[in-house]
């Protein structure tokens, strides 16, 4: 099956969570409120969401790209 790994550019999230309001991929840690993937290789079932959540990002710091078999 195709995965997918999840790049996020972490140290420069703006903690805006609007990744999170679209995919229960993404979730805002409590001890400094910027984001991280729940799992940063995904299966093409959450593909459409993780692409959602790189597309909503403001600072476009979301990328999901394909791992080659
Ligand atoms: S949408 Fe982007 S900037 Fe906003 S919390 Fe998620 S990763 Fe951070």
């Amino acid at each position: 099956m195709t995965k997918f790994r999840i790049v996020h550019d972490r140290p420069n999230c703006i903690a805006c969570g609007a990744c999170a309001a679209v995919s229960k991929n993404w979730t805002l840690e409590t001890e400094d409120g910027l984001a991280d993937p729940v799992r940063d290789v995904i299966d093409e079932s959450e593909l459409a969401e993780n692409q959602e959540a790189a597309e909503v990002c403001p600072v476009f710091i979301i990328s999901v790209n394909k791992i080659e078999d």
